[in-house]
């Protein structure tokens, strides 16, 4: 089913995002934690899929386990960086046979090193068209960035990059994960200017661990408010209370972009069924 129309039949809705094993030793733990999120009911499921080729081929085994056996609407994420022409007809042909409707159309991180030649991908808009081409009926979603993609010369440019890729034929946008709700609520009065009228959804990361933190933050280009840079200076040393604090921290985000308008937020899970169990368990009167 079309995740574009799943979320509107709901007033308030959570999703989460997971991750696919990297290597087959840790594929059933995985499996394992993507299952317990499923279980608690999210109105849909992402898996990420690796740029480099690295976690991609389980992409589609895990979209399609939540989905067929758990009964959770799936979205995975497809990469085009570092992809052919013909791979990515494969993962297409892959994904519809395995039932999945929903796409995640993203370029990628550029791998170090890496020399792009004038037939390889360069931008996310040409999977876009890609995937239109292949099977219209596809539900197409893109990434964008409250904070400024980290290699966008500017916000301006950044936005009429967007324009473009959502011209191309996309239904909904999930943003960057971003730590500080003003931030958002200024970058959507730019995109509603710029033309940009699809639903976007804000992606936020419950960050439960402070080394977690500044891995995430040096990937993303996300900056960070000085409101969290004190819980962090204060309980980042004590792990229990560091994540007890995310969790009220990223619920906070939650129920302040419900208020303002904003109906579906995507929730990076770090497959962690314990965060996402008590981030629903923190909104339970609002998503009745
Ligand atoms: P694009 O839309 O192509 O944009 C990339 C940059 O190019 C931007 O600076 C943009 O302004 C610029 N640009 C776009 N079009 C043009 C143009 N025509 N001319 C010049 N400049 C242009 N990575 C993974 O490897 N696997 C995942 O599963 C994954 N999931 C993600 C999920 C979300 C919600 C988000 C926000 C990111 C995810 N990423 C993932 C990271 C993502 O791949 C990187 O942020 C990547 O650097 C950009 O991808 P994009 O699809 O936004 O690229």
């Amino acid at each position: 089913m079309k995740i574009s129309s799943i979320v509107e039949q709901k007033k308030y809705s959570v999703s989460f995002e997971v991750f696919p094993p990297k290597t087959e030793d840790t594929r059933e733990s995985v499996t394992k934690a993507a299952r317990e999120i499923a279980a608690l009911g999210p109105v849909f499921m992402s898996v990420t899929y690796g740029a480099g080729g690295g976690t991609s081929e389980y992409t589609a085994e895990i979209a399609h386990d939540l989905q067929a056996n758990m009964g959770v609407p799936m979205m995975a994420h497809l990469t085009c960086i570092t992809s052919t022409r013909d791979r990515i007809q494969e993962q297409l042909r892959l994904l519809k046979s395995k039932g999945v409707e929903n796409i995640l159309a993203l370029r990628g991180d550029i791998p170090e090193g890496f020399e792009l030649k004038e037939q390889n991908y360069h931008h996310a808009i040409e999977l876009v068209r890609d995937i239109k081409a292949f099977d219209p009926d596809f539900c197409v979603a893109g990434a964008c960035y409250p904070d400024t993609h980290p290699e966008a010369p500017s916000q301006k440019e950044d936005i009429l990059h967007l324009k473009e890729k959502v011209d191309a034929g996309m239904d909904f946008l999930i943003t960057q994960m971003f730590f500080d709700n003003p931030v958002f609520y200024s970058y959507m009065y730019k995109l509603r200017e710029a033309g940009i009228k699809v639903p976007v959804h804000p992606g936020i990361m419950p960050i439960v661990n402070a080394k977690q933190m500044k891995r995430t933050l040096k990937l993303s280009g996300t900056t960070l408010p000085e409101r969290f840079r004190r819980i962090l200076d204060a309980f980042g040393e004590t792990p229990d209370a560091m994540r007890q604090a995310g969790i009220a921290y990223a619920t906070d985000q939650i129920i302040d972009l419900f208020a303002n308008g904003f109906h579906t937020v995507h929730v990076y899970s770090m497959n962690n069924p314990v965060v996402a169990k008590a981030i629903l368990d923190n909104l339970s009167e609002l998503l009745k």
